[in-house]
């Protein structure tokens, strides 16, 4: 069955067709450098960007596949979790098509759909899949049976690492978002320069908390050190202070998931969501799971951003098993749980 995939949880109008594994399009507008000048995410402008995209990207999508819209046999939609008012126009367009083409609507879960979107890259997904799903509004462990059988093994108990970056930045005087200019520093400095904390390892923590995340203390501990270096009047070495604080996050995201996969026995480890953009992580997952024996699927770049293929790929994985579409009322859910697959 050929899937209309709709993302509009934050500020990309993602719009994207797939058939079974394949990607046709993936089409997307973002309004990220409206935001930039308020160092976040405005929901007010971010709605009104999804509302003035949504059909010229739904259009582009079409057009460039060559498809009309009466092939499309299901609508899949970001459900949540996000933004209420940008999910809300998603969800009303995905309901507009669903009753004009009298056609299955299905609101599923963005998270999710950051993991499964590997499947359009790499293939279908075995039995068994580890999912580590890091981004600006999470930083999740999820274990994937069948696909879109999910168990939640773990959170952030704070900050998601992109949204600690982000704040890093900020810190450092960088451009909003942070995440890509720690990155590019990074490369330049000495990632052993300053030893900064590593949360939630501690044998203690690891008893209760061996799959949760926090980033809050790392980011005070980088805080308190760059202001210790300005009373003193001495220069901040951004680089080193940059690639220092990137291998504090990479080494716990790594050192706790793969520590996952080993008590779960799996096997493949799939990396999602917008902050697998990060060098340092990919580096680090690569060479870590190489040494474990983990097979590690990560996908391109402008995968793991917010974009309508992964929400058109989960689409199709539920078509493909059967479950029922949602009705057409489509709550939206800001707070979706990451154990939901669909509303
Ligand atoms: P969510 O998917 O949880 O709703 P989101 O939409 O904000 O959150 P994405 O758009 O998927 O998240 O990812 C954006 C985040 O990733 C930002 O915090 C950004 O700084 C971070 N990021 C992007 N590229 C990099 C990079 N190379 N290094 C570090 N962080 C990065
Ligand atoms: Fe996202
Ligand atoms: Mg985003």
């Amino acid at each position: 069955p050929l899937v209309l995939g709709i993302e509009t949880s934050c500020d990309e109008t993602g719009v994207a067709l797939v058939r079974g594994h394949d990607l046709l399009v993936d089409a997307v507008a973002s309004s990220v450098d409206e935001h930039a000048r308020f160092g976040g995410i405005i929901p007010e402008i971010a709605s009104r960007a999804h509302l003035e995209a949504m059909v010229p990207t739904i259009e582009r999508a079409l057009a460039t596949a060559d498809v009309s819209l009466g092939e499309v046999d299901a609508i899949a939609v970001t459900a949540g979790p996000g933004l209420v008012g940008p999910l809300t126009v998603g969800a009303s367009a995905a309901k507009a098509l669903a009753i004009a083409l009298d056609k299955p609507l299905y609101g599923v879960n963005h998270v999710i759909g950051h993991a499964v979107v590997d499947e359009l890259v790499d293939g279908p997904f075995p039995e068994r899949v580890m999912a580590l799903v890091v981004s600006g509004g999470h930083s999740s462990l999820l274990l994937l049976d069948d696909t879109v059988d999910v168990t939640e093994l773990g959170s952030t108990l704070d900050d998601a690492a992109g949204e600690a970056f982000d704040k890093v930045g900020r810190l450092l005087g960088l451009p909003y978002p942070g995440g890509p200019h720690i990155d590019r520093l990074a490369r330049e400095g000495d990632p052993h320069a300053i030893r900064f904390p590593r949360g939630l390892t501690a044998p203690k923590d690891q008893a209760r908390h061996a799959a949760d995340f926090s980033f809050s203390g790392l980011k005070t501990a980088v805080a308190r050190w760059v202001e210790a270096r300005q009373d003193a009047g001495e220069e901040i070495p951004l680089p080193d202070v940059a690639a220092s604080f990137a291998e504090a996050v990479a080494d716990v995201l790594t050192a706790k998931t793969i520590a996952a996969c080993r008590a779960h026995g799996v096997e493949t480890l799939v990396v999602g969501g917008g902050f697998s953009a990060n060098s340092q992580l990919r580096d680090m997952a690569a060479k870590r799971c190489a040494e474990a024996g983990i097979e590690l699927r990560i996908p391109p770049i402008r995968y793991c951003t917010d974009n309508g293929a992964m929400i058109a790929a989960l689409g199709s994985a539920v078509v493909r098993r059967g479950l029922p579409p949602s009705s057409l009322d489509l709550p939206v859910d800001s707070s979706m749980p990451l154990t939901q697959v669909l509303v």
